[in-house]
């Protein structure tokens, strides 16, 4: 692992460059919402995206039909925090699972492993981040990635 500054900007837009045509085929439609004044952060760039682009990926399993994906990255800076979400119009999570999407080998897919979002907290766990999760069933979801400004904690 590689702990060096980077720009999470750059990551997600590197994501997105990856997945944009998928995503287009899948009748999503993607916003990109990216803070300017994203500061260079301490991180291993390829684990982080390896974060954006589960979360991306279960974005769109979420929509089979179609929907709404929107990336943001937002700089709290009295907080000195920054926090990069990703929100889908999907199917949205049950209340009784939200506490073990977490969990390795938690899945509801036919073919999902389960491992994408337990991969996601033990990368996060390492930068010092964590994740959060809102949703309501039928009307979607939000993943929040919370990250410390200053240096990689712990
Ligand atoms: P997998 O994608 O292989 O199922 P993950 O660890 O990535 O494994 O996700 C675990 C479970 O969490 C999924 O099967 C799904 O039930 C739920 N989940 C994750 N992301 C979303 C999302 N954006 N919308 C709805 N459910 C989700
Ligand atoms: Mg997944």
């Amino acid at each position: 692992p590689q702990f060096l500054p980077a720009n999470l900007n750059d990551i997600v837009r590197y994501c997105h460059n990856l997945s944009k045509v998928h995503i287009r085929k899948a009748k999503i439609d993607l916003t990109l919402n990216l803070d300017p004044s994203m500061p260079e952060i301490i991180m291993d760039s390829d684990q982080i995206g390896q974060v954006v682009m589960n979360l991306m990926i279960n974005a769109v399993e979420a929509m089979p039909q179609g929907g709404r994906m929107e990336v943001q990255t937002r700089v709290e800076a009295e907080a000195q925090r920054v926090v990069l979400s990703v929100k889908d119009t999907g199917e949205g999570i049950l209340p009784e699972d939200e506490g073990r999407i977490f969990d390795p080998f938690f899945t509801r897919k036919a073919e999902g492993t389960g491992l994408g979002l337990s991969i996601c907290r033990r990368i996060l766990e390492r930068h010092g981040a964590h994740m959060e999760v809102e949703s309501q069933v039928g009307r979607g979801s939000v993943f929040r990635v919370v990250f410390p400004m200053t240096k990689k904690s712990g």
